[in-house]
Protein backbone atom coordinates (compact mmCIF):
# COMPACT_ATOMS: atom_id res chain seq x y z
CA UNK A 1 0.00 0.00 0.00
CA UNK A 2 1.63 3.72 -1.41
CA UNK A 3 2.05 6.44 1.63
CA UNK A 4 -1.08 8.04 0.10
CA UNK A 5 -3.71 5.09 -0.04
CA UNK A 6 -2.42 4.12 3.77
CA UNK A 7 -3.09 7.13 5.13
CA UNK A 8 -6.73 7.24 3.12
CA UNK A 9 -7.62 3.79 4.91
CA UNK A 10 -6.61 5.50 8.02
CA UNK A 11 -8.75 8.39 8.15
CA UNK A 12 -11.54 5.95 6.76
CA UNK A 13 -11.10 4.19 9.93
CA UNK A 14 -11.42 7.00 12.64
CA UNK A 15 -15.10 7.24 10.81
CA UNK A 16 -17.48 5.25 13.40
CA UNK A 17 -19.76 2.35 11.65
CA UNK A 18 -23.42 3.12 12.07
CA UNK A 19 -23.94 -0.30 12.36
CA UNK A 20 -22.36 -0.12 15.86
CA UNK A 21 -19.47 -2.44 14.34
CA UNK A 22 -16.31 -0.59 15.22
CA UNK A 23 -15.64 1.93 12.65
CA UNK A 24 -16.44 1.65 8.55
CA UNK A 25 -13.04 -0.20 7.42
CA UNK A 26 -12.95 -3.11 10.03
CA UNK A 27 -17.09 -3.45 9.75
CA UNK A 28 -16.03 -3.79 5.99
CA UNK A 29 -18.07 -0.89 4.95
CA UNK A 30 -15.26 -0.01 2.51
CA UNK A 31 -14.08 -1.58 -0.94
CA UNK A 32 -11.64 0.20 -3.86
CA UNK A 33 -9.98 2.86 -1.65
CA UNK A 34 -8.30 4.59 -4.33
CA UNK A 35 -6.31 7.92 -4.93
CA UNK A 36 -5.57 9.68 -8.31
CA UNK A 37 -4.51 13.11 -9.03
CA UNK A 38 -5.74 14.72 -5.29
CA UNK A 39 -9.22 12.74 -6.18
CA UNK A 40 -10.10 9.82 -3.67
CA UNK A 41 -12.61 7.57 -4.61
CA UNK A 42 -14.26 5.41 -2.17
CA UNK A 43 -17.45 2.57 -2.38
CA UNK A 44 -19.25 3.26 0.76
CA UNK A 45 -21.30 -0.05 1.58
CA UNK A 46 -24.65 1.32 3.63
CA UNK A 47 -26.39 -2.13 3.63
CA UNK A 48 -28.65 -1.75 7.15
CA UNK A 49 -28.18 1.76 7.33
CA UNK A 50 -31.48 3.99 7.01
CA UNK A 51 -31.64 6.64 4.17
CA UNK A 52 -32.28 9.24 7.15
CA UNK A 53 -28.79 7.91 8.22
CA UNK A 54 -27.18 7.65 5.11
CA UNK A 55 -26.22 11.30 4.68
CA UNK A 56 -24.76 11.94 8.00
CA UNK A 57 -22.41 8.96 6.97
CA UNK A 58 -21.45 10.62 3.77
CA UNK A 59 -20.78 14.12 5.42
CA UNK A 60 -18.59 12.37 8.09
CA UNK A 61 -16.46 10.41 5.63
CA UNK A 62 -16.12 13.37 3.21
CA UNK A 63 -14.56 15.27 6.00
CA UNK A 64 -12.27 12.93 7.02
CA UNK A 65 -10.83 11.70 4.01
CA UNK A 66 -10.99 15.34 2.80
CA UNK A 67 -8.34 16.24 5.63
CA UNK A 68 -5.81 14.16 4.16
CA UNK A 69 -3.16 16.49 3.08
CA UNK A 70 -3.04 15.43 -0.74
CA UNK A 71 -6.56 14.88 -1.04
CA UNK A 72 -8.23 17.91 -2.53
CA UNK A 73 -11.60 16.15 -3.70
CA UNK A 74 -13.72 13.17 -3.02
CA UNK A 75 -15.79 11.16 -4.56
CA UNK A 76 -18.30 8.65 -2.62
CA UNK A 77 -20.02 5.88 -4.58
CA UNK A 78 -22.64 4.42 -2.04
CA UNK A 79 -24.01 1.14 -2.48
CA UNK A 80 -26.70 -1.18 -0.79
CA UNK A 81 -27.41 -5.23 -0.68
CA UNK A 82 -30.94 -5.44 -0.87
CA UNK A 83 -31.76 -7.59 2.28
CA UNK A 84 -34.70 -10.08 1.41
CA UNK A 85 -37.41 -9.66 3.90
CA UNK A 86 -39.76 -12.22 5.31
CA UNK A 87 -43.56 -11.54 4.74
CA UNK A 88 -45.91 -12.32 6.72
CA UNK A 89 -49.08 -11.11 6.36
CA UNK A 90 -52.05 -11.11 8.62
CA UNK A 91 -55.43 -11.47 7.85
CA UNK A 92 -59.00 -12.12 9.20
CA UNK A 93 -62.66 -12.82 7.01
CA UNK A 94 -64.12 -9.82 9.34
CA UNK A 95 -63.14 -6.63 10.69
CA UNK A 96 -63.39 -6.06 14.44
CA UNK A 97 -62.12 -9.64 15.21
CA UNK A 98 -58.49 -7.66 16.26
CA UNK A 99 -56.26 -8.71 13.64
CA UNK A 100 -54.42 -5.09 14.19
CA UNK A 101 -54.56 -5.56 17.95
CA UNK A 102 -52.47 -9.05 17.12
CA UNK A 103 -50.66 -7.79 14.35
CA UNK A 104 -49.23 -5.08 16.48
CA UNK A 105 -48.49 -7.08 19.61
CA UNK A 106 -47.40 -9.79 17.88
CA UNK A 107 -44.38 -7.25 15.70
CA UNK A 108 -43.35 -6.52 18.88
CA UNK A 109 -42.66 -9.70 20.61
CA UNK A 110 -41.11 -10.82 17.59
CA UNK A 111 -39.01 -8.25 18.26
CA UNK A 112 -37.86 -8.91 21.69
CA UNK A 113 -37.05 -12.07 20.52
CA UNK A 114 -34.58 -10.51 18.60
CA UNK A 115 -35.67 -10.30 15.20
CA UNK A 116 -35.56 -7.22 13.37
CA UNK A 117 -39.53 -6.25 12.40
CA UNK A 118 -41.42 -4.43 10.15
CA UNK A 119 -44.99 -2.95 10.67
CA UNK A 120 -46.28 -2.42 7.09
CA UNK A 121 -50.62 -1.80 7.82
CA UNK A 122 -51.98 -1.72 4.39
CA UNK A 123 -55.69 -1.94 5.70
CA UNK A 124 -56.92 0.88 4.12
CA UNK A 125 -60.45 0.46 5.60
CA UNK A 126 -59.43 1.26 8.64
CA UNK A 127 -55.52 1.92 9.46
CA UNK A 128 -55.08 1.65 13.26
CA UNK A 129 -51.15 0.69 13.46
CA UNK A 130 -50.28 3.98 14.08
CA UNK A 131 -52.51 4.85 17.12
CA UNK A 132 -51.98 1.12 18.06
CA UNK A 133 -48.25 1.80 18.10
CA UNK A 134 -48.55 5.31 19.58
CA UNK A 135 -46.44 6.64 16.30
CA UNK A 136 -48.87 9.36 14.54
CA UNK A 137 -46.33 11.84 13.18
CA UNK A 138 -45.96 12.08 9.34
CA UNK A 139 -43.29 9.57 7.98
CA UNK A 140 -40.23 11.54 6.78
CA UNK A 141 -38.92 11.00 2.91
CA UNK A 142 -35.22 10.49 2.20
CA UNK A 143 -33.88 9.94 -1.57
CA UNK A 144 -37.47 10.16 -2.20
CA UNK A 145 -38.14 7.18 -0.38
CA UNK A 146 -40.89 6.72 2.79
CA UNK A 147 -38.59 6.25 6.10
CA UNK A 148 -40.64 3.82 8.13
CA UNK A 149 -40.83 5.10 11.74
CA UNK A 150 -39.77 3.33 14.73
CA UNK A 151 -41.76 2.09 18.17
CA UNK A 152 -41.03 -0.28 20.09
CA UNK A 153 -38.58 -1.29 18.25
CA UNK A 154 -40.19 -2.40 15.83
CA UNK A 155 -40.13 -0.30 11.91
CA UNK A 156 -43.47 0.81 11.17
CA UNK A 157 -45.43 2.33 7.99
CA UNK A 158 -48.99 2.96 7.38
CA UNK A 159 -51.57 3.60 4.79
CA UNK A 160 -52.74 5.99 7.34
CA UNK A 161 -50.36 8.17 7.03
CA UNK A 162 -50.08 8.59 3.27
CA UNK A 163 -53.52 9.88 2.87
CA UNK A 164 -56.25 11.71 5.11
CA UNK A 165 -58.07 9.67 7.55
CA UNK A 166 -61.62 7.70 6.42
CA UNK A 167 -60.61 9.09 2.60
CA UNK A 168 -58.93 5.58 1.81
CA UNK A 169 -62.69 3.62 2.05
CA UNK A 170 -62.86 4.92 -2.02
CA UNK A 171 -59.87 3.76 -3.30
CA UNK A 172 -59.80 0.56 -5.79
CA UNK A 173 -57.45 -1.29 -7.21
CA UNK A 174 -54.55 0.73 -8.86
CA UNK A 175 -54.36 3.44 -6.18
CA UNK A 176 -54.15 0.61 -3.23
CA UNK A 177 -51.29 -1.11 -5.72
CA UNK A 178 -49.67 1.88 -5.82
CA UNK A 179 -50.18 2.92 -2.01
CA UNK A 180 -48.86 -0.47 -0.71
CA UNK A 181 -45.91 -0.33 -3.38
CA UNK A 182 -44.76 3.17 -1.98
CA UNK A 183 -44.82 1.73 1.77
CA UNK A 184 -43.22 -1.42 0.67
CA UNK A 185 -40.08 -0.09 -1.41
CA UNK A 186 -40.01 2.38 1.79
CA UNK A 187 -36.68 2.57 3.89
CA UNK A 188 -37.27 -0.43 5.70
CA UNK A 189 -33.89 -0.27 6.86
CA UNK A 190 -32.38 -3.84 8.17
CA UNK A 191 -35.56 -5.02 8.42
CA UNK A 192 -36.02 -9.22 8.31
CA UNK A 193 -39.04 -10.31 8.84
CA UNK A 194 -42.14 -7.69 7.69
CA UNK A 195 -45.84 -8.03 9.38
CA UNK A 196 -48.45 -6.56 6.74
CA UNK A 197 -51.59 -5.78 8.64
CA UNK A 198 -54.03 -6.85 5.74
CA UNK A 199 -58.05 -5.05 4.99
CA UNK A 200 -60.20 -7.91 6.32
CA UNK A 201 -61.73 -9.98 3.70
CA UNK A 202 -60.08 -10.94 0.12
CA UNK A 203 -59.96 -8.25 -1.73
CA UNK A 204 -57.26 -6.04 -4.04
CA UNK A 205 -54.85 -5.38 -1.22
CA UNK A 206 -54.41 -9.03 -0.62
CA UNK A 207 -54.34 -9.84 -4.27
CA UNK A 208 -51.36 -6.89 -4.95
CA UNK A 209 -49.39 -8.28 -2.31
CA UNK A 210 -49.66 -12.16 -2.98
CA UNK A 211 -48.82 -11.43 -6.81
CA UNK A 212 -46.06 -9.18 -6.22
CA UNK A 213 -44.43 -9.38 -2.97
CA UNK A 214 -45.09 -13.29 -2.24
CA UNK A 215 -45.96 -14.02 1.69
CA UNK A 216 -43.61 -16.32 3.12
CA UNK A 217 -46.87 -17.25 5.00
CA UNK A 218 -49.80 -15.71 6.26
CA UNK A 219 -51.05 -15.61 10.12
CA UNK A 220 -55.55 -15.35 10.19
CA UNK A 221 -56.81 -14.26 13.48
CA UNK A 222 -60.37 -15.07 14.12
CA UNK A 223 -62.42 -14.70 17.31
CA UNK A 224 -63.91 -18.31 18.29
CA UNK A 225 -67.45 -16.59 16.82
CA UNK A 226 -68.55 -19.30 14.18
CA UNK A 227 -69.69 -16.81 11.79
CA UNK A 228 -66.01 -15.15 11.89
CA UNK A 229 -64.60 -18.48 11.49
CA UNK A 230 -66.95 -19.22 8.35
CA UNK A 231 -65.30 -15.65 6.93
CA UNK A 232 -61.82 -16.94 8.19
CA UNK A 233 -62.46 -19.68 6.16
CA UNK A 234 -62.67 -17.66 2.45
CA UNK A 235 -59.62 -15.68 3.99
CA UNK A 236 -58.14 -18.99 4.39
CA UNK A 237 -59.06 -20.30 0.69
CA UNK A 238 -57.56 -17.42 -1.00
CA UNK A 239 -54.13 -17.63 0.80
CA UNK A 240 -54.27 -21.49 0.02
CA UNK A 241 -55.00 -20.95 -3.54
CA UNK A 242 -52.42 -18.43 -4.12
CA UNK A 243 -50.09 -20.40 -2.78
CA UNK A 244 -49.65 -18.37 0.41
CA UNK A 245 -48.62 -21.49 3.28
CA UNK A 246 -51.25 -20.46 5.91
CA UNK A 247 -48.95 -21.03 8.82
CA UNK A 248 -51.33 -20.15 11.85
CA UNK A 249 -54.49 -19.43 13.34
CA UNK A 250 -54.30 -17.14 16.59
CA UNK A 251 -57.60 -17.10 18.48
CA UNK A 252 -58.68 -13.79 19.89
CA UNK A 253 -60.87 -12.45 22.05
CA UNK A 254 -61.55 -15.79 24.01
CA UNK A 255 -63.00 -15.91 27.31
CA UNK A 256 -63.97 -12.49 29.04
CA UNK A 257 -62.11 -12.34 32.02
CA UNK A 258 -63.90 -9.91 34.40
CA UNK A 259 -61.56 -7.09 35.91
CA UNK A 260 -63.76 -7.24 39.09
CA UNK A 261 -64.81 -11.07 39.82
CA UNK A 262 -61.97 -12.45 38.31
CA UNK A 263 -64.88 -14.65 35.99
CA UNK A 264 -63.77 -16.13 33.01
CA UNK A 265 -67.21 -16.03 30.98
CA UNK A 266 -66.87 -16.70 27.31
CA UNK A 267 -69.25 -14.71 25.24
CA UNK A 268 -68.21 -15.72 21.77
CA UNK A 269 -67.45 -19.40 23.11
CA UNK A 270 -64.32 -20.97 23.32
CA UNK A 271 -62.41 -23.67 21.80
CA UNK A 272 -64.01 -22.87 18.22
CA UNK A 273 -60.76 -21.53 16.53
CA UNK A 274 -58.94 -24.04 17.80
CA UNK A 275 -60.94 -27.09 16.69
CA UNK A 276 -61.52 -25.27 13.53
CA UNK A 277 -57.48 -25.21 12.72
CA UNK A 278 -57.39 -28.65 13.47
CA UNK A 279 -60.02 -29.62 10.80
CA UNK A 280 -58.04 -27.24 8.52
CA UNK A 281 -54.90 -28.57 9.63
CA UNK A 282 -53.73 -25.16 10.16
CA UNK A 283 -51.19 -24.59 13.11
CA UNK A 284 -52.57 -23.29 16.09
CA UNK A 285 -50.86 -20.60 17.39
CA UNK A 286 -52.50 -19.27 20.51
CA UNK A 287 -55.54 -18.01 22.22
CA UNK A 288 -55.91 -14.17 23.40
CA UNK A 289 -58.24 -13.05 25.98
CA UNK A 290 -61.05 -10.64 25.68
CA UNK A 291 -59.65 -8.06 28.19
CA UNK A 292 -60.44 -4.44 29.57
CA UNK A 293 -56.47 -3.97 30.00
CA UNK A 294 -55.56 -5.02 25.90
CA UNK A 295 -58.76 -2.63 24.75
CA UNK A 296 -57.40 0.08 26.81
CA UNK A 297 -53.84 -0.30 25.79
CA UNK A 298 -54.74 -0.56 22.47
CA UNK A 299 -56.55 2.98 22.51
CA UNK A 300 -53.52 4.67 24.21
CA UNK A 301 -50.65 3.45 22.58
CA UNK A 302 -49.19 1.54 24.68
CA UNK A 303 -49.17 -2.33 23.26
CA UNK A 304 -49.49 -4.68 26.12
CA UNK A 305 -46.46 -6.59 24.23
CA UNK A 306 -43.95 -3.73 24.67
CA UNK A 307 -45.13 -4.32 28.75
CA UNK A 308 -44.09 -7.31 31.30
CA UNK A 309 -47.71 -8.69 31.97
CA UNK A 310 -48.90 -11.96 31.72
CA UNK A 311 -50.44 -10.46 27.82
CA UNK A 312 -46.85 -10.15 26.65
CA UNK A 313 -46.21 -13.66 27.90
CA UNK A 314 -49.12 -14.82 25.08
CA UNK A 315 -47.78 -12.79 22.59
CA UNK A 316 -44.45 -14.17 23.09
CA UNK A 317 -45.14 -17.70 22.79
CA UNK A 318 -47.23 -16.47 19.57
CA UNK A 319 -44.17 -15.10 18.70
CA UNK A 320 -42.15 -18.13 19.31
CA UNK A 321 -44.41 -20.49 17.70
CA UNK A 322 -44.93 -18.31 14.57
CA UNK A 323 -40.85 -18.42 13.92
CA UNK A 324 -41.06 -21.96 14.13
CA UNK A 325 -43.86 -22.32 11.28
CA UNK A 326 -42.08 -19.83 9.48
CA UNK A 327 -38.80 -21.84 9.30
CA UNK A 328 -41.22 -25.24 8.34
CA UNK A 329 -42.93 -23.40 5.36
CA UNK A 330 -39.31 -22.42 4.05
CA UNK A 331 -37.68 -25.56 4.16
CA UNK A 332 -40.96 -26.84 2.45
CA UNK A 333 -42.41 -28.29 5.29
CA UNK A 334 -46.06 -26.79 5.28
P1 LIG B 1 -59.41 -5.46 13.33
O1 LIG B 1 -58.03 -5.07 12.92
O2 LIG B 1 -59.67 -6.92 13.16
O3 LIG B 1 -60.49 -4.63 12.70
P2 LIG B 1 -58.75 -4.28 15.89
O4 LIG B 1 -57.42 -4.86 16.20
O5 LIG B 1 -58.79 -2.88 15.38
O6 LIG B 1 -59.54 -5.23 14.90
O7 LIG B 1 -59.64 -4.46 17.18
C1 LIG B 1 -60.99 -3.98 17.24
C2 LIG B 1 -61.25 -3.47 18.64
O8 LIG B 1 -61.18 -4.55 19.57
C3 LIG B 1 -60.25 -2.45 19.14
O9 LIG B 1 -60.90 -1.50 19.91
C4 LIG B 1 -59.29 -3.27 20.00
O10 LIG B 1 -58.69 -2.49 21.03
C5 LIG B 1 -60.22 -4.29 20.58
N1 LIG B 1 -59.56 -5.56 20.88
C6 LIG B 1 -58.84 -6.35 20.04
N2 LIG B 1 -58.43 -7.47 20.67
C7 LIG B 1 -58.88 -7.38 21.94
C8 LIG B 1 -58.80 -8.23 23.10
N3 LIG B 1 -58.16 -9.39 23.06
N4 LIG B 1 -59.39 -7.77 24.23
C9 LIG B 1 -60.06 -6.60 24.26
N5 LIG B 1 -60.20 -5.79 23.23
C10 LIG B 1 -59.63 -6.16 22.08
Amino acid sequence: MSDESARLTAALGTVPDPGGRGDIVSAGRISAPRIKDGIASIVLDVTGIDASERAALERAVRAAVIAVPEISEVRIAMTSEKVEKTIIAVGSGKGGVGKSTVSANLAIALGRLGRKVGLLDADIYGPSQPRIMGSTGRPELAEKQIVAARAYGVRLLSIGQLIEPGTAVAWRGPMTGSALGQLMEGDWGDTEIMIVDLPPGTGDVQMTLIQKWKPAGAVIVSTPQDLALIDATRAIDLFRKMDVPVIGLVENMAGYSCPHCGEVSDPFGNGGAEAAAGVMAIPFLGRIPLTLSIREASDAGFPPAAGDGEEAGMFRTIAERLLEQVNRAASGGL
